[in-house]
Order: structure tokens, then sequence, then C-alpha cells
């Protein structure tokens, strides 16, 4: 690979010794998504450790994009103590809660990425009702229960100008593979008319915006 979506050894180090859960077929399908987008603003929610955000702010950084990331930092359900995916060792020892943002902000400084990626701490319910900046690309991988992945679909996808890219990970149509909240999004997304597919690798999908009209809730 020698296009903006290849990946310099030595932001690939930082991005595989990170936390986090994108496997190298996505985080490759990921930027290879990136370099096709145009430059303007990327939005990614679901910063956690910046794994995936190495990989997007290389691609931003290349074609001259600015890439925002949104995260409370604080975790999903999943994270939390007792679940599945929680790990110890981003325990705030001051207030018990889960607390990426050191580690997120550390992984952007190794990756010499801090002029590209401007990170947002917030919920994205509090983001949406303020956010009005035309998106180029958007990449959904944050809280996956329904009610969140459906807000932060309906929220911030209106934004996408036509032609734009939609990301969306953790993808599982069957339900004995994951949860279900982000295949409905895809679901909603090709239903409004507004959206084509591009591409599916294992869990991502990528979707084109088509028709600058929001069908899917009130314009933007
Ligand atoms: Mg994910």
């Amino acid at each position: 690979m020698t296009g903006p979506d290849a990946l310099p050894a030595r932001r690939r180090q930082v991005a595989d010794r990170t936390k986090g859960f994108l496997p190298d077929a996505e985080a490759d399908a990921l930027r290879a998504a990136a370099a096709d987008a145009r430059p303007g603003l990327w939005l990614e929610i679901g910063t956690y450790c910046a794994k995936s955000t190495v990989h997007l702010g290389h691609v931003a950084e290349t074609v001259g994009a600015h890439l925002v990331s949104l995260d409370h930092h604080h975790g999903s359900e999943e994270n939390q103590p007792g679940w599945e995916w929680h790990d110890p060792t981003l325990l705030d020892p001051r207030t018990g809660r889960l607390e990426t943002l050191p580690h997120a902000r550390h992984t952007l400084h190794e990756a010499g990425l801090e002029g590209s990626v401007s990170l947002l701490v917030a919920s994205t319910q509090q983001v949406a009702p303020w956010w009005s900046s035309p998106l180029e690309f958007l990449f959904l991988d944050g809280n996956h229960t329904e009610e969140v992945a459906q807000h932060d679909y309906a929220t911030f996808a209106r934004h996408l100008t036509a032609g734009a890219l939609l990301a969306v990970h953790d993808v599982f149509p069957d339900p004995r593979d994951g949860g279900r909240p982000p295949w409905h999004v895809v679901q909603r997304a090709l239903g409004s008319g507004a959206f084509e597919q591009v591409s599916v690798t294992d869990s991502l999908r990528i979707l084109r915006r088509t028709d600058e009209r929001w069908a899917d809730g009130a314009a933007r």
C-alpha cells in the first residue's frame, strides 16, 4: 500500500498496542474507505483509547481532513466492572469510574496526530442539539444500546453531505454473533433511500449518502 490509507510503521505500532476492539481487517477497510472520502470535517463517535482514531486520523491528516472524535470517556455498559469487556486498568482510582481520556490523549500524542484530531469530551446527547457542521465521513462506533445507536444515527448522519460516507461498526445480522442495534441502524439507513452500501468487511459496513434530502426525521 502506498496510498493515503497506508499506515506508517510508527503509527501502526501505536495503534497495535492501544486497547480497543478493531481487528486488523476492519482497520484496513476503515482506512481504505476514509481514503475515498472528501476532505473537510470527519466525525468518529466512540473514541475509547483512540485505536481506531489513529487509523482514521492518519488518513485524515494525509488527505487534509480534520477528524473530531467524540466520547464521554466513561465507557459503554459492556466496559463497566462485572461486564464482559471490562478492563480494570482503565479505572480512575479517585472516582472508581472508567476513565479512557488520558489513554486516548497519550495514544494521539504518541502517534503524532494531535494536530489532525480534536477530542470532543461529551455524550452524543449533549452534542447533537448544537452540532451543525456538514460531515464528509461519519464513523458510528459509540454506545450500542438500541436507544443510543438510533439516536447517534438519527442526529449525526443527517449532517452528511451527498456523496459522503457513513461507516458503522459491530454490525451483526445474526444475533448469535453480537448485539443487534448497529444492524438495525444499517437497515434503517438503507431503508430510508438516502444511502447505498459500498462495502462489508466482517462487522464493518460502509455506506454512501446518495441523496441530500433527509427523509428520515427532520430536515437538517
Ligand atoms: Mg466497535
